[in-house]
């Protein structure tokens, strides 16, 4: 039976919950979608019985924060256990171009070359194009670029227990995607508030969705 875990659902600046999040889980593996923003990434694992030794396949939708600097985390708590003796099998990160440029930033500039060289050793990065597909834990998945108007985003599309999942990401729904609605049975979306509390947070100016703007497509 395949499994949705979620992690977290809180907006990128949220502060009393964990960005949003999740595990994909079945009996082959856990496929890991976003990674939050902090080291709170292995905490939310440990509390869902998940060891962070056990993730071999990472998702990152985009390269805000709030979705890929848990992934930095994950890779120190990675290398500190490498120094310990320990092996870890390796990591496969499904990403877009934007996200995989920043991750590489990131690790040139915060760390020192023999802990890139060993995050190197040990992650295959796949660098998705539009439609890419690709089978991961027996579960076949299309990703697909959301045509996001800030950065890049990627969602996803795949098949659970027999039902057609969707997942979309963070930002407001672009119309262009409404016609691939159509065909599922399940849509996940990050929707950023209730459409009555649109006048306190600014969804849409922040670029984000309200739930029922969403539902209602
Ligand atoms: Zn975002």
């Amino acid at each position: 039976m395949d499994k949705i875990i979620m992690l977290g659902t809180g907006n990128g600046v949220a502060m009393n919950l964990y960005n949003t999040c999740f595990v994909i889980q079945n009996d082959i593996g856990n496929f890991l979608v976003d990674t939050g923003g902090s080291i709170e990434i292995i905490k939310r694992l440990n509390e869902v019985g998940i060891d962070f030794k056990e993730i071999h396949n990472i998702f990152i939708s985009h390269s805000h924060t709030d979705h890929v600097l848990g992934l930095i985390w994950l890779f120190r708590k990675i290398s500190l256990v490498i120094k310990m003796g320990e092996t870890i099998e390796p990591i496969n990160i499904y990403c877009n171009d934007v996200a995989y440029n920043s991750i590489k930033e990131i690790l040139k500039y915060f760390f020192p070359i023999k802990f890139i060289e060993l995050i190197d050793s040990l992650v295959n990065y796949i660098v998705l194009d539009d439609g890419d597909k690709y089978s991961i834990n027996g579960i076949n998945y299309t990703f697909f670029d959301i045509k996001a108007k800030s950065t890049k985003q990627f969602g996803f599309e795949c098949i659970l227990n027999n039902k057609k999942l969707l997942f979309l990401g963070d930002e407001t729904l672009n119309p262009v995607l409404y016609d691939r609605f159509k065909r599922f049975d399940y849509v996940m979306h990050e929707a950023f508030c209730l459409d009555s509390e649109e006048k306190i947070y600014h969804a849409f100016l922040k670029k984000h969705s309200t739930t029922k703007s969403v539902s209602e497509v």
